[in-house]
C-alpha cells in the first residue's frame, strides 16, 4: 500500500548508550526501505527523546542528529520516566506527524512490524496495537508478573488491551485526542483505548534486550502496577467498602451470640478470640486507609497540575 504521509519513530531513551547507535542504524534501514516503496513521506524522522539520562545518551543523539537530519531529537530537562519521556516525545510529533509509532530503544519489539501498522494506518485504522504473541524470551518472572498484570487490571475494571505494551501506532487525530486528557497520573496503556476511533492489532515476538540492562526492576513494575490500578479503577476502594459491611454484619451476629452466651451464664475468658479479632480488625482499618490515602494522592497530584514533563532543547529540522 502506498501514501505519502509523515511518521514519526517515537523512541524514549534513558540510559541507552549501548544500544542506541545500533538502535539508530536498524531503523535508518526499517525507513529507508520505507521510503523507497512509497509507503511513507520522506519529511518522515526517527526521534529519539532523551529522559534524562546520566550517560552518553544525548550526545549520541546530538551526533546523529548532525550526521542525518532524519534522526531527530528531544531533550527532557529531566528524568522523568518512560510514560511521560513517551507522552514528550508523541506530544512533539503531534504537530509535524501524520502519525507516530512508539517504541522501546533496546528494539525489543520486533522493528519489521512497522510495515504492517503502518499499512494498517492507511486502512483507516487511528490506532494500530503492538501485541505480543509469545514470551520466549521473558524470564518466566517477568512473564509471571507481566500476565498477572494484565489480569489483575482485567479483574479490576481496566480496560486494557491484553500483552500489549507501549508499542504502537497512533494516527494524528488520535495524538490530539490524547492531549486532551490532562491527567497527571499517566498510564497510556489505560488511556489510548479511551480515545476510541477505529483500531486494530498487530501482533509480533518479542526479543531480547540485545545491550544493556531493563530499568524496570520490579520496584518499578510494582508502583506501575499501582499506579495502572489507582489511576483507572475505584473498585479496591468499593471492596473496602463492602470488607466493612460484611465485618460489621458478622460484628451484629457476634455480639447476639456473646450476649446469649452472657445471659447463659457461660461466659469464659475468650482471650485468645479477642486477641485475633483485635489483630484482624486492626490491619483491615489500616490496609482501608492505606487504599483510601493512595486515592488521596492521587487527588492531591491532580490538583497541582504540575506539567508533565519539562522540554530543554528539540533538534528536529
Ligand atoms: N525508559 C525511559 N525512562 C525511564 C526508564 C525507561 O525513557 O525512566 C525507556 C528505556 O530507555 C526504554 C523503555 O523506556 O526505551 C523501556 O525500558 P526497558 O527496556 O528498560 O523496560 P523493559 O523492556 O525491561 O520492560
Ligand atoms: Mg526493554
Amino acid at each position: 500500500m502506498a501514501g505519502n504521509d509523515v511518521l514519526y519513530l517515537v523512541i524514549p531513551c534513558y540510559n541507552e548508550e549501548a544500544v542506541l547507535p545500533e538502535t539508530a542504524r536498524q531503523l535508518l534501514n526499517k525507513m529507508n526501505s520505507m521510503f523507497e516503496r512509497g509507503m511513507i513521506s520522506r519529511e518522515s524522522k526517527i526521534m529519539f527523546v532523551n529522559d534524562g539520562s546520566k550517560d552518553k545518551t544525548w550526545e549520541i543523539i546530538e551526533e546523529l542528529h548532525a550526521s542525518n537530519p532524519i534522526y531527530s531529537g528531544v531533550k527532557l530537562s529531566r528524568n522523568k520516566g518512560h510514560q511521560n519521556a513517551l507522552l514528550a516525545g508523541l506530544m512533539t510529533a503531534k504537530d509535524k506527524a501524520d502519525m507516530a509509532i512508539s517504541l522501546d530503544a533496546d528494539l525489543q519489539d520486533d522493528v519489521d512490524v512497522i510495515d504492517q501498522m503502518v499499512e494498517k494506518y492507511y486502512e483507516g485504522n487511528d490506532i494500530v496495537y503492538g501485541v505480543r504473541s509469545a514470551r520466549k524470551t521473558d524470564t518466566f518472572f517477568k512473564k509471571f508478573t507481566a500476565q498477572g498484570f494484565y489480569k489483575l487490571m482485567q479483574a479490576m475494571g481496566v480496560e486494557i488491551v491484553y500483552n500489549h505494551a507501549d508499542y504502537r501506532l497512533m494516527s494524528r487525530r488520535a495524538l490530539e485526542g490524547l492531549a486532551q486528557f490532562k491527567e497527571v497520573n499517566l498510564f497510556l496503556r489505560g488511556i489510548v483505548p479511551l480515545i476510541g476511533y477505529k483500531s486494530d492489532i498487530v501482533t509480533y515476538e518479542r526479543h531480547e534486550r540485545f545491550a544493556g540492562e531493563s530499568k524496570y526492576p520490579l520496584k518499578k513494575m510494582l508502583a506501575f502496577a499501582t499506579d495502572g490500578i489507582t489511576s483507572f479503577s475505584i473498585k479496591p476502594i468499593r471492596l473496602i467498602t463492602s470488607c466493612g459491611i460484611l465485618i460489621f454484619a458478622v460484628s451484629i451476629l457476634m455480639l447476639l451470640y456473646f450476649l446469649a452466651v452472657h445471659f447463659m451464664g457461660r461466659t469464659v475468658a475468650g482471650w485468645t478470640s479477642m486477641i485475633i479479632s483485635i489483630w484482624a480488625i486492626g490491619g483491615l482499618q489500616l490496609l482501608a486507609i492505606g487504599v483510601v490515602g493512595e486515592y488521596i494522592g492521587k487527588i492531591y497530584l491532580e490538583t497541582k497540575e504540575r506539567p508533565k514533563y519539562i522540554i530543554e532543547t528539540v533538534l528536529d529540522d
